[in-house]
């Protein structure tokens, strides 16, 4: 069969750019990315051949070679893992639109020492080769089938493809070195690349022709994971890493381990320290690899970790699951369920020690993943316990986030339950009109951001016996609640007669109709005149905008709308209520939709809004 001409994708050209003209720091990553494409390879072909007897490694086992030809300047990594065919390299290295393209242009910075990380995190590794070399050839036969290909391309827009003859099935990319690359064929220099970020790849690495012309193992060619915890070094534990989770930075906490008993297993978890750019998928699927008896297995097996502990990042192995049934069938498996149990509680176990020891450094991580583990507070119920002791909120009270715990041991003498507000954005809730009152009163209130909030709340309902109530509600009761400040201190304004206000709260509610569900004399406002709650049986104001939001609302519902009794305004509208008129009406509807304005919700008529306004002001040029 004869040659056929491809042209890169045109976003992969422009990725071949960057990588040949601009990431000069780190080229030597090249190596990394090209054996851990080999590894994947023959991880893919050993799970095939558990049900496929034919196909296997052949003799010797799994490996990895590195040919270093000083004559012809060429670097060569084989593999005899599973290869690829025709179709296979046109879709994988070249054309077909790979969601990691275009994710790891958008995020380039500019900087050559960061983007070169992002080549691996991004799935674009096998790109890299062309950091070092100005021509690429790829000889490959995939397991099973007889043809073999030839891939060239010196990564300038095209690539070629045609059929060629390899005697077994695998990879060789051989790579033709730019001039100044050449280091590249030096055995030292391979050498200590492979030991620097390849050490714990799981099979031999060898260097044909190394130590006196005899192939030499440049790696330790042991899984890490089996191998005991004490004689691993942190630089292992986080190249291991780098290599499992395509990311780059610090594991913020490792975890290596291994149970016995009725089901032995052995885990090594990571927790990142930045957040995976994937964390919000909808499809929430843990990235921990499972492997059965060192043999991988699959990479998002969805009964091994629960959702919420999605940014772990690692493997977990075991000998007592069956290797013979398919991937479907395993995620069913009973003892799946088992080994998940005891990952949960290892994984909670240990946040806890951390949350105990190094609240700051546990204070950044519930930064960036708390949002997460907070789903498992309505999805988890059995580990509810352990998770609302790992919770922190950022309050009212102080800066910072607190746990319950301490929010509750200092709650006020007569305060019952503990008072949240949820909204979008902890520093706007801060400034919500509802808190005054509380804030007079010294009463610390939750300030709850993240949209999940909206969810495990109604699920918890309470915390040692104290349930929570939103301050955007109904029903608040702060009478109870001992003051803290001593009323005569400061100038206390005073509340407008209780006739005249009845008049008003009349007047109010004839004029607004149906637009509130009712007009109330507030508690809980101190400095605003006005502010909207939602009714005590209602959903909470946010949760409606939520909802309506994600189209399943039509309406919100409408509020409770609640009048300062001391503010100045509210004393002169109540004095005038029985007499105004047309007036009040008009001033009825400007309270409301000021009320609307703080709580971040439209105004059904901004044109009704901006004539009253106008009149009002006009009024008061007068
Ligand atoms: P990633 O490894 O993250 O998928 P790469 O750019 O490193 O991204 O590789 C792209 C794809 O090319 C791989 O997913 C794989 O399908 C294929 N590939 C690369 N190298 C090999 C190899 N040695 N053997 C088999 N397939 C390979
Ligand atoms: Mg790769």
């Amino acid at each position: 069969m004869s040659q056929e001409k491809f042209t890169f994708q045109a976003e992969v050209s422009r990725l071949l750019d960057i990588v040949a003209h601009s990431l000069y720091s780190h080229k030597e990553i090249f190596l990394r990315e090209l054996i851990s494409n080999a590894s994947d390879a023959c991880d893919k072909l050993r799970y095939l051949s558990l049900t496929q007897a034919d196909l296997g490694p052949g003799e010797g086992g799994f490996r990895i070679e590195l040919t270093a030809d000083a004559k012809k300047k060429t670097l060569s990594i084989a593999d005899n893992g599973i290869g690829m065919n025709r179709d296979d390299l046109v879709e994988t290295l070249g054309t077909i639109a790979r969601s990691g393209t275009q994710a790891f242009l958008n995020g380039l910075s500019g900087d050559s020492r960061k983007d070169v990380d992002l080549i691996g995190r991004f799935g674009v590794g096998f790109y890299s080769s062309f950091m070092v070399a100005e021509r690429v050839e790829v000889v490959t036969r995939k397991a099973g089938e007889a043809a073999g290909w030839l891939w060239v391309s010196d990564g300038l827009g095209e690539f070629t493809i045609e059929e060629a003859v390899r005697d077994t099935a695998g990879t060789t990319v051989t790579l033709f070195l730019r001039k100044d690359d050449k280091e590249y064929l030096d055995h030292n220099r391979l050498k200590r690349i492979v030991k620097t970020y390849s050490d714990h790849i799981g099979i031999p690495i060898l260097l044909k022709g190394g130590k006196e012309g005899e192939d030499e193992t440049l790696n330790t060619a042991s899984a890490l994971w089996t191998r005991p915890a004490k004689e691993v070094t942190a630089e292992q534990y986080k190249e291991f890493y780098h290599h499992v989770a395509h990311a780059f930075d610090e594991p913020w906490m490792t975890l290596h381990g291994r149970a016995e008993g009725v089901l032995s297993y052995t885990h090594l978890l990571f927790v990142p320290t930045a957040k995976p750019f994937d964390l919000f998928d909808p499809e929430r699927k843990p990235k921990v690899k499972l492997y059965v008896n060192r043999v991988f297995i699959t990479e998002d097996c969805e009964g091994l970790l629960p959702p919420y502990l999605r940014f772990l990042r690692g493997i977990v192995d075991s000998e007592d699951l069956s290797l013979n049934i398919s991937r479907e069938m395993l995620q069913k498996d009973p003892k799946l369920a088992k080994i998940k149990a005891g990952l949960v509680k290892k994984v909670l176990g240990e946040l806890k020690k951390k949350a105990e020891a190094a609240p700051e450094d546990y204070a950044a991580f519930w930064e960036s993943f708390g949002p997460v583990l907070k789903e498992g507070l309505y999805e988890d119920f059995e580990n509810r316990d352990k998770l609302l002791p790992l919770a922190r909120f950022r309050h009212t009270g102080a800066e910072g986030a607190i746990s319950l715990e301490t929010y509750v041991e200092a709650m006020k003498e007569g305060q019952e339950a503990i008072f949240y507000i949820t909204g979008q954005d902890a520093d706007q809730l801060a400034r919500s009109p509802q808190l005054e009152g509380f804030r007079k009163k010294g009463v610390d209130v939750l300030l709850l951001a993240d949209p999940v909030d909206e969810f495990w709340i109604p699920a918890i309902a309470n915390f040692r016996d104290k349930p929570f109530q939103s301050v955007t509600r109904g029903g608040v009761d702060l009478g109870k609640v001992a003051g803290t400040e001593p009323a005569t201190e400061e100038k206390k304004e005073e509340s407008a007669p209780a006739e005249n206000l009845a008049d008003l709260l009349v007047a109010l509610k004839d004029a607004l109709g149906s637009a509130v569900k009712d007009v109330r004399i507030s508690e809980r406002l101190t400095d605003s005149a006005v502010c909207l709650v939602a009714a005590e049986d209602g959903l909470d104001m946010h949760l409606e905008r939520i909802l309506k939001q994600h189209k399943r609302l039509d309406d919100l519902s409408p509020r409770v709308l609640e009048i300062n009794p001391r503010h100045a305004l509210i004393r002169r509208l109540a004095i005038q209520a029985k007499t105004a008129g047309p007036a009040l009406a008009d001033a009825a509807h400007l309270l409301l939709d000021q009320a609307r304005i703080l709580e971040g919700e439209p105004v059904p008529d901004p044109q009704a809004f901006a004539r009253r306004l106008a009149a009002a002001m006009e009024k008061g040029l007068d």
